[in-house]
């Protein structure tokens, strides 16, 4: 999968580079992938989508989407451009070739859909559908207000991690951008939800829409890379490459543990449990 910034840093990308191309094949399901989801057969692929021409993309959670005519492809997977007779990797879960010699790949990370279905038909995805209904945590809609209707009553029991990170409660929050957010709100990610005073919800609020804003705004997190495949600009403070490495606020060596299915990284001073 990939998450809400790099979504919505290739959308722009695509906009820019695919807009107008026209396809000439289509191939999805070439290396078989476990945890790769296809809208209908495969094999029927290429037919809805070889003539049609590419239109405007955008996001939706961690959905990279765009038109193709009449076709609508979401896709929450890693997608590469390839420049004509650049070389093109062997395996790939879709490649869609244009007229002009030019071409794109997607390849499922840990897993991925790559979904393509005529625009206005139900999808039966449910992720696809809850992400389109749920307001971007980068647009206006996406307020306090909102952010307060997120609590239920299981929440307190929830760790922060758990609550930003889980049940699609914020599409595209997943464990990657999660950890520079809690640093931000100063929020230990095994911090359960009912020790957070009113002003660290607050505070965790803000860094949902500032940590992700700034991340769209530098072209997406250096762990991950672009529709080019060039690295995001902006600079995590907590990811593998800073693991080991004194905080930059406090000092503290930032650490990694195990937590919910995935990693956790925090700086044990300005995330105290
Ligand atoms: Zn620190």
């Amino acid at each position: 999968m990939i998450e809400l910034p790099e979504a919505a840093v290739v959308a722009q990308q695509i906009d820019e580079t695919l807009q107008g191309k026209r396809i000439s094949r289509a191939v999805a399901g070439a290396s078989p992938h476990k945890f790769a989801w296809y809208s209908g057969d495969p094999a029927a692929y290429n037919e809805r989508l070889a003539g049609k021409t590419i239109g405007a993309a955008s996001y939706a959670g961690c959905h990279i989407e765009f038109m193709a005519d009449d076709m609508r492809l979401s896709i929450s997977a890693p997608i590469r451009y390839h420049p004509e007779g650049a070389r093109r990797p062997a395996k790939h879960q879709l490649l869609l070739e244009f007229d002009d010699g030019t071409a794109i790949t997607s390849s499922a990370q840990m897993w991925g859909a790559f979904m393509c279905f005529p625009q206005g038909e139900p999808t039966g995805l449910v992720d696809w559908e809850q992400a389109q209904a749920r307001p971007s945590p980068l647009t206006d809609a996406f307020d306090c207000g909102y952010f307060g209707t997120l609590f239920a009553e299981a929440t307190p029991q929830v760790s922060a991690k758990a609550f930003l990170a889980t049940e699609q409660r914020i599409p595209g929050l997943g464990n990657g951008v999660l950890q520079d957010i809690l640093w931000t709100a100063g929020i230990h990610p095994r911090r359960k939800m009912s020790n957070l005073a009113e002003a660290s919800v607050e505070g965790l609020y803000a860094a949902v829409r500032e940590v992700l804003a700034a991340m769209v705004a530098q072209g997406g997190r250096d762990t991950e890379k672009d529709l080019f495949g060039e690295p995001g600009g902006y600079r995590t403070i907590l990811s593998r490459y800073t693991v080991g490495t004194p905080c930059p606020s406090c000092g503290a060596i930032l650490e990694k543990a195990s937590y919910l299915g995935g990693s956790i990284y925090f700086c044990a001073g300005c995330q105290p449990l």
